[in-house]
């Protein structure tokens, strides 16, 4: 074989579910052609390539997968950042003007031009911090017609070669224009804006916020319904505040994903198991919010996979750098070093039913980072330093983003 590529003298992380604990092939060399990759093994195997990339003895993992984002809006919330660091409570800030509704106005009024651009500034971002695939949500307009508006808006920044973006319709909330005729609003939901999202395919799921003062659990299983009936996967944010029974719900849906999970109870933890839903923890909205922790402990012992995503949002966690989610993760949520890298990759893939992403197995996307250290405890250890641990990022092969560029010869 000849290959187009081959990144050799590596420390190759795979997260291959065929190799053992994250799969690591130490002295390692992987093989891409046609943006795939096409081997790894040992180095002293390799196979000829056009170019060749010597890692010099570093890591190279999997390009990480943003599975949860909000990352579709106008208007910060900086203002609310200040007033809950000062000690005001979640209703004195929404009573100065705070919360969904403050960004609600910007994105409204925001141009499609605008809001391609804001997006496109936080793709580069999230791409800098080794994000190769990115899930983004609809959810900050919520009128039909402007829900379809953003999710438009996502599929236009996404058509550039990276991140690869994966748009979902989020029902967020009900719009306060609406809260009087709540049911005729979910009603308009479940017939109107999911078979058209479907039919204009400018979605691949549907998300639902079922919890104290979101959705209720009856309006989340119409909207759910309507998503399946319409051939889209289902996921839901769930428990962030209180268990409204959304996470037995996603598990008899045969959701890809219950999210948040701060409030869940033990049977439910079970039957995600049994379902295989993926938990997505989210622990810098936890953090800011200074919610409890989700029961990491009994996920694990129940064999429920675990993913870790940014929940980037103007609200509770405005951040595209997943590997500080891991340092948050390993630190705060008491995920080990493995349970982390697997929450940004393999476990994060299956969140968003993409089995081609997450790992360096042979036929999965050559999406890959170039890290400059040795070791996959460095990357959550030294917090904050991601974007400058990070030498070259690859998506399909190609290096979109390089600090600076690696040298191939
Ligand atoms: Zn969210």
């Amino acid at each position: 074989m000849n290959a187009d590529l081959v990144i050799r003298n590596a420390r190759v992380l795979t997260c291959d579910p065929a190799r053992v604990g994250l799969g690591m092939v130490d002295r390692g060399a992987i093989a891409i052609r046609g943006g795939e990759v096409a081997w790894v093994g040992p180095d002293a195997d390799r196979p000829g390539a056009t170019r060749v990339v010597d890692a010099g003895g570093r890591l190279v993992t999997p390009g990480l997968v943003d599975c949860h984002t909000h990352a579709i809006f106008a208007g910060d919330r900086a203002n609310e950042f200040a007033m809950r660091a000062a000690g005001r409570s979640y209703l004195e800030i929404a009573a100065a003007g705070g919360g969904i509704g403050a960004t609600l106005g910007p994105t409204r009024a925001a141009s499609d031009e605008a809001l391609v651009a804001m997006l496109r500034g936080r793709l580069d971002a999230a791409l800098a911090a080794g994000t190769t695939t990115i899930e983004i949500k609809s959810g900050y307009d919520l009128t039909l017609a402007g829900e379809q508006r953003l999710l438009r808006c996502i599929a236009a920044a996404g058509q550039r070669p990276a991140p690869r973006c994966v748009p979902t319709l989020l029902a967020h909330l009900v719009p306060p224009e609406r809260v009087a005729d709540r049911g005729a609003f979910v009603l308009e939901v479940c017939d109107q804006l999911i078979p058209r999202v479907a039919a204009d395919e400018l979605a691949t799921s549907v998300d639902v916020y079922c919890d104290e003062g979101a959705f209720t659990l009856a309006e989340a299983r119409a909207i759910l319904g309507a998503a399946k009936a319409a051939g889209l996967a289902v996921r839901g944010h769930v428990g962030q505040f209180a268990d409204l029974g959304a996470a037995e719900l996603l598990a008899d849906l045969g959701a890809l994903s219950a999210d948040h999970l701060e409030q869940v109870s033990d049977g439910a933890i079970a039957r995600l198991a049994v379902a295989g839903v993926v938990a997505v923890m989210l622990p810098g909205a936890c953090v800011q919010l200074r919610l409890p922790v989700p029961p990491v402990g009994k996920l694990r012992a129940a064999g429920v996979p675990m993913a870790i995503a940014s929940d980037l949002n103007p609200g509770s966690s405005y951040c595209e750098e997943l590997p500080l989610q891991m340092w948050l993760a390993t630190t705060h949520y008491g995920m080990t070093v493995e349970e982390a890298w697997l929450g940004v990759t393999r476990h994060a893939a299956k969140a968003l039913g993409m089995p081609r992403v997450g790992t360096l197995e042979t036929g999965a996307h050559a999406d890959l980072i170039l890290w400059g250290c040795e070791d996959p405890a460095t990357v959550p250890y030294r917090y904050g330093a991601a974007t400058s641990l990070i030498e070259a990022v690859y998506v399909g092969g190609i290096a979109r983003h390089a600090t600076p560029r690696p040298v191939e010869t």
